[in-house]
């Protein structure tokens, strides 16, 4: 735990154009920096750099925020990561809040792995590259298989000579405990003997997402059928294989810049495609895809490419890790490679263009894919293509944005030669019993709760519906981060009084107390803890100006400040043109702004309400009092006609 104070003196410290000039050249323009992106690739700079309100934003890609959001997104660092770095990098002392016993004992343990796994490592490259042995066997063997010298460094590949205790020995002269080679299972104890569990093997370091080196791979080299092909070190404190992919540190920058990770099956693979020059690749290594390593990838791009060996049986046995996938809201498109082929071996033969250009090529939609497998096996035989069409639904169900399941539908029907509404009661179906599962309902309960069914919508939603909830939230939001501490004079009817007054306020106290006395809340989580987090500033008497919200020590608000007050228009301060926009720094702009934001955004509600109370009374529950309904619904239609008139004055005034 970072204290409050110490993220106030580290926000306070930080200079956004130092930070980011860690990583970037930049070039200074007017008040600003810009230089070339880094989170997505580009020929002419659109990055910017603000060192007077502490933030960067991309115009091409849209990625903005303060400085701890810049190390968050470019090292992939979590919160307090960040923090650190940053408190590193300007010489601020971290006191870091106290630590249980088992907390402490907990890290020593995590330390001291780590520590044995590093030593390990060394002694391991050492091996391979400085000893005869190590030499002409292991490192031959790479060599034969095509590894450069450079990949074999990169990958930091070793060798365990053949003896029962060359590493243990070594280990315990340099002072690691008995313990410790036991708990990373570098050796392995029978009774009162201890022995290297990798003799006689080439090894492969695993790392971690931060590229500490937390297990290993040994890869046999003779032709014995009776021993493992690969053994691997059992899981500890600091290696949970279902947690890591094999190659991650290597390629978490690769994938967030290519938008894209491709999966495949193990420590080889991942090297030759490297090598190939194609570094957004992982591997599961010999378990099957966990929802964890699903998960991870996620942090870093929403698409995977899986890459098979062309092999039927194989394929199949991996549909319920793809499910996985899709049920994450992932895109999934597999790539199957020619006959007796695997990346591994297609790489190391190609060039790079070659490969990527293959795998562009032959990259498939997964559901299209399982499709046509499907197909195949059913011929034309009419009855067992009905069969196949649950198999794929199951999929389709799974994935949890509703117009790509739609536009699947479509697809699936097309390929099927069926009818769409065939396949979307199917569908339908589907949907229905999972979420009478999910809610745990019976089906008399379940009956009064359907769901509405899904239809196709008749045209793409629009980007932006100046009607929609969500804009008018924002405005809000907006309204209360650039112009919070602003005073302005509002026209007030308190209660007991005839005619409204005229009173002194700010926007924020405004906009906190109008909403308060209406109890309304934000629907949208963000926005929502923004304006809690005002009504707080509000009753404190301590609003802000904006710039301290983009530097909020919560990661959540200061985005959302960065992201609707870094407005597009700021581009052309470095550009040419010029843009005007009607100025809400003009005093009765800003009150009109903020009143018709409040009634937009009251209206929308009511409608919300009336739409709700009429479905309500089309359709009763057994015991509604439907003349209630009735009168709810008249008084309801009243007060949206009064909101809409002030409405209308206001914008047309
Ligand atoms: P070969 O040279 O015979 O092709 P290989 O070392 O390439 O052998 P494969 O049998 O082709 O190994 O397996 C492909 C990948 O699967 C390897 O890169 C390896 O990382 C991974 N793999 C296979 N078995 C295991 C295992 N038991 N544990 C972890 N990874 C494994
Ligand atoms: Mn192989």
């Amino acid at each position: 735990m970072i204290p409050h104070d110490t993220i106030d003196v580290i926000m306070d410290t930080v200079r956004i154009e130092e930070v980011v000039g860690d990583f970037v050249s930049l070039k200074r323009r007017g008040s600003n920096l810009i230089g070339l992106c880094p989170f997505h690739s580009e020929r002419t700079p659109s990055f910017s750099v603000s060192p007077v309100k502490g933030i960067y934003k991309c115009f091409g890609c849209g990625k903005a925020g303060n400085a701890v959001n810049f190390v968050m997104e470019h090292e992939k660092f979590t919160y307090p990561e960040a923090l650190r770095y940053l408190a590193k990098k300007y010489h601020i002392e971290v006191q870091e809040e106290a630590e249980s016993a088992e907390e402490i004992a907990a890290k020593s343990e995590r330390e001291g792995l780590f520590a044995v796994s590093e030593f390990a490592q060394k002694f391991f490259s050492g091996q391979l590259l400085n000893t005869d042995e190590g030499k002409s066997v292991g490192l031959s063997y790479f060599r034969g298989r095509g590894f450069s010298d450079d990949t074999i460094i990169k990958f930091q590949l070793g060798y365990s000579p053949d003896e029962w205790e060359s590493f243990t020995k070594q280990a315990l002269a340099n002072g690691y405990s008995r313990e410790m080679l036991d708990k990373s299972g570098l050796a392995i104890v029978k009774d009162d003997k201890m022995y290297d569990r990798f003799r006689s093997r080439v090894i492969f370091p695993i790392h971690s997402q931060a590229g500490r080196v937390i297990g290993f791979g040994g890869r046999i080299l003779s032709s014995d059928k009776s021993k493992a092909k690969y053994v691997n070190s059992p899981e500890s404190e600091i290696y949970n294989k279902s947690k890591v992919l094999y190659g991650i540190a290597f390629a978490k920058n690769a994938i967030a810049a290519n938008d894209m990770c491709y999966l495949v099956e193990g420590y080889t693979d991942v090297i030759s495609m490297h090598q190939a020059g194609i570094q957004n690749v992982v591997a599961s290594s010999g378990t099957s895809l966990t929802v964890d390593q699903i998960k991870l990838i996620k942090r870093y791009t929403p698409n995977i490419t899986i890459l098979y060996d062309g092999d039927p049986a194989g394929i199949k046995a991996s549909f319920r890790g793809i499910d996985m996938i899709l049920e994450q809201g992932m895109n999934v498109k597999v790539v199957l490679f020619p006959d007796g082929e695997d990346p591994d071996s297609f790489a190391r033969t190609r060039r790079s263009s070659e490969v990527t250009g293959f795998i562009q090529k032959s990259a498939k939609d997964f559901i299209r894919f399982k499709i046509e497998l499907l197909l195949d096996e059913t011929g034309n035989d009419p009855l067992k293509k009905v069969s196949i069409i649950k198999e794929f639904i199951d999929s389709i169900a799974l994935i949890p944005d509703r117009l790509t399941r739609m536009a699947y539908v479509k697809e699936s029907a097309e390929r099927m030669k069926m009818d769409e509404s065939v396949i979307l009661n199917e569908l339908n179906k589907v949907l229905r019993n999972k979420f009478r599962k999910q809610a745990d309902l019976t089906h008399e309960e379940f009956e009064a709760t359907i769901p509405e069914p899904e239809v196709i919508p008749a045209q793409q939603p629009q980007t932006l519906d100046l009607t929609s909830t969500e804009y008018q939230e924002r405005e809000l939001v907006r309204l209360l981060l650039a112009y919070g501490p602003k005073q302005i004079k509002m026209f007030s009817l308190a209660e007991g009084q005839a005619e409204p007054v005229e009173v002194v306020t700010t926007v924020a106290e405004f906009i906190v107390n109008d909403l308060r006395n209406d109890g309304l809340e934000l629907t949208f989580e963000v926005y929502a803890k923004v304006l809690s987090e005002y009504a707080k500033l509000v009753d404190a008497e301590a609003v802000p100006k904006p710039e301290v919200m983009i530097q909020h020590p919560d990661p959540v608000i200061s985005r959302c400040a960065v992201d609707l007050l870094a407005t597009p228009y700021e581009l052309h301060d470095w550009g040419k043109r010029r843009i005007h926009i009607p100025l809400e720094e003009d005093e009765e702009v800003l009150e009109r702004a903020v009143t018709s934001s409040l009634l937009a955004f009251k209206a929308r509600r009511i409608e919300q309400l009336l739409a709700d109370t009429a479905k309500e009374i089309r359709e009763p529950a057994p015991d509604t009092d439907i003349m209630l309904l009735m009168r709810k619904y008249k008084e309801l239609k009243i007060l949206n006609a009064q909101i809409n008139k002030q409405l209308g004055r206001i914008i047309t005034r």
